[in-house]
């Protein structure tokens, strides 16, 4: 198995704590799918006719390139795309032109598996039927809705260029159009939202016909406006213990729900948790395209430049366009611990011992002795967090690292 991530690098507005790589100025978006499509030959480089003859030889080089997941270079060498992932920014300001041009070039330099599951985000503003309808005939079968808040005070405070009402829109239009597959962001930890307020979200969140959600404590990351308006006193900080109770919340909300909490941040029903996000907490290989987008091989960890007039300048002159680094051995021990500790399956304690001996496994185990347990269950080969436990993750899991 192996993804890859598409950045859409452009927003109507920047919105106050979102600190990912993104620009307002729409001018260049021609020319920046014209460069990833120039960027999916550089990367592919004949990547169809190599699947064949690689797997013909993967016995051999399985043995150099395992990984924790059983990925790495040997599963992406082997192996057909199985994700597709459109991300930003914001995909849905992409015309269906625009869209339908890099899916094709894609399609043309990968081999993407039949049942690949192929994702778009998109904000609730653009989500009209007639569009939505037009990203179903493309072949797009999830759509991730970044609907953050349904109300309108807090969606104005955050920046967000969409009301309320967009958002039952969007989800009715994402029905209409044939999405079965629809997941919806939210953003918790809102000093002006009350504790009822949250409540009554959780209860308009779990009342729609979604399948997946995904939910994210309002953090202050530098160089946003947030960062700006908390430094300057305009605004209180974030009050952490708020923040906190609300994940608390969501966490039983979600339980009595049916959905499954098979990540720190997300939720899913049965069979609906994403495949593409699943390939970066198991370790999968992955290749990103566009500025700023980040790729990884098990062994190696690349990442584009971040500035769209850059990336168009340098793919097009043949110049570098990425940085790459390899990972040490204890890098990649803790990429492993790191991302497994965030999701519901946790350390398989036998496949750490496989992938990095048993010398680390033992210090895996006795760094957990730090850790109170009542954060953490250890039963038959497999250590995962508890509730509890996942509130104070970041604590937890730097104290296991190396
Ligand atoms: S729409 Fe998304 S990517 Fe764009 S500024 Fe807002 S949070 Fe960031």
């Amino acid at each position: 198995m192996a993804g890859i991530y598409i950045h859409i690098p452009f927003c109507k507005k920047k919105c106050i704590y979102c600190n990912f790589y993104s620009i307002m100025n729409t001018k260049r978006m021609e020319e920046y799918v014209e460069t990833l499509i120039k960027e999916f030959k550089v990367q592919g480089l004949g990547f169809k006719e190599k699947l064949e003859v690689r797997s013909q030889k993967s016995e051999v080089r399985s043995q150099k390139y395992i990984s924790p997941a059983g990925g790495g270079l040997r599963g992406w060498i082997n192996s057909k795309i199985n994700t597709l992932y459109f991300g930003g920014g914001t995909p849905s300001l992409l015309p269906v032109n625009l869209l339908e041009k890099i899916l094709n070039a894609l399609y043309e330099n990968f081999e993407v598996a039949d049942d690949a599951e192929s994702t778009i985000e998109a904000n609730p503003e653009q989500c009209s039927l007639e569009y939505l309808k037009e990203l179903k005939r493309l072949g797009f079968n999830r759509i991730s809705i970044g609907i953050q808040s349904f109300n309108d005070d807090v969606l104005q405070f955050l920046g967000r260029t969409h009301s309320g009402k967009d958002t039952s829109l969007a989800i009715e239009n994402a029905r209409k159009a044939g999405f079965e597959n629809i997941s919806i962001d939210l953003i918790y930890g809102i000093d002006l939202r009350s504790l009822q307020d949250w409540t009554q979200e959780l209860k308009t969140a779990f009342g729609l016909p979604v399948k997946h959600l995904s939910a994210y404590s309002l953090t202050v990351e530098e160089n946003t406006l947030l960062h700006k308006k908390i430094s300057q006193q305009k605004m209180p900080n974030i009050d952490e213990e708020q923040s906190l109770q609300e994940m608390m919340m969501l966490m039983n909300e979600a339980e009595k729900n049916g959905f499954i909490h098979y990540e720190v941040s997300n939720f899913a029903l049965k069979d609906y948790h994403s495949k593409h996000n699943s390939n970066y907490w198991n370790g999968t290989p992955y290749l990103g395209f566009g500025a700023a987008a980040h790729s990884f091989t098990g062994k190696t960890r690349s990442w584009n430049i971040s500035n769209v007039d850059k990336y168009i300048q340098a793919v097009n002159e043949n110049k570098p366009y990425y940085e790459m680094e390899h990972l040490t051995f204890d890098e990649q021990y803790n990429e492993y611990v790191l991302l497994r500790l965030r999701t519901k399956e946790g350390i398989d304690l036998k496949r750490l011992e496989d992938c990095f001996g048993k010398e680390k496994k033992e210090y895996f185990l006795e760094s957990l002795q730090k850790i109170n347990p009542q954060y953490y269950k250890h039963q038959f080969q497999y250590v995962t967090i508890t509730k509890e436990g996942l509130t104070l993750l970041d604590f937890i899991t730097e104290n296991l690292l190396i």
